[in-house]
């Protein structure tokens, strides 16, 4: 890869902003194998997050230092995930998917839907692939739940979505302690009446893992299995 090409800023390619690196999965990028670059920290603190680490923690690696990485994973590897923590906090963020397009990657995003207007700039510049858009909570617990008041956000990201012919998906992770079977339907219905025409995923929270808040164990089972409604498809995962 050449960084210094006129595509790319060597200087922001530079900094160090990504924690950590995956370097193989076939589980987040539908259908593809993937590695995925975690980005350090976060403007949420959700109580559920599996990741206090690299929320908390400060970027350990630059593009240019994982750039061999990648240049070794060409035509072996379908696509590059992006997450974190949140990715799209990052200025840097923008010639990195440059430099990972111009290697011949899909990109997908993984992020909390805080910063629309970095996802429209990357989505004008036909720079990504694949989003993933967290759906954190109803808007009167969003704060609760994320110890922030991004939820205006979340839903600018959704509309930017919705018009943009990007492929998306909405996904919540639920902990029945901070999210009931209530507030999910109130969620499946916002994302009907904003025109959200994909499936919804919802995941359980995984009890085995540390989380940021410790929300103690939650207990959802069945009754999140056959949830889809108004014509929007619900899948438990
Ligand atoms: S779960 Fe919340 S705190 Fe953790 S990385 Fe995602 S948005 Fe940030």
């Amino acid at each position: 890869m050449n960084i210094n090409s006129a595509h790319t800023s060597s200087s922001t390619l530079s900094k160090k902003s990504i924690y950590s690196i995956t370097p193989f999965t076939v589980l987040d990028y539908p259908d593809k194998t993937s590695c995925i670059i975690w980005f350090s920290g976060c403007n949420m603190r959700c109580v559920y997050c599996y990741n206090p680490e690299i929320v908390l923690g400060k970027g350990r690696l630059s593009f240019v230092d994982i750039s061999g990485f990648l240049e070794s994973r060409k035509h072996l590897l379908d696509a590059v995930v992006l997450s974190g923590g949140e990715c799209l906090l990052h200025d840097s963020v923008l010639d990195i998917v440059k430099a990972l397009k111009d290697m011949g990657f899909l990109v997908k995003i993984d992020t909390n839907g805080s910063r629309p207007l970095m996802l429209k700039s990357l989505i004008e510049k036909s720079l990504i692939d694949y989003v993933s858009l967290d759906f954190k909570a109803t808007s009167y617990k969003f704060e609760t739940i994320t110890l922030s008041n991004f939820y205006p956000q979340f839903e600018e990201s959704l509309k930017i979505l919705n018009n943009s012919g990007v492929n998306f998906e909405v996904r919540t992770t639920v902990h029945s302690s901070l999210l009931g079977l209530q507030d999910i339907e109130s969620m499946a219905e916002t994302l009907y009446k904003l025109g959200y025409k994909g499936i919804y995923f919802l995941q359980h929270f995984c009890n085995d893992k540390a989380s940021l808040g410790n929300p103690g164990e939650s207990w959802f089972g069945n009754e999140l299995n056959d949830m889809s409604k108004n014509n929007l498809e619900i899948i438990f995962r």
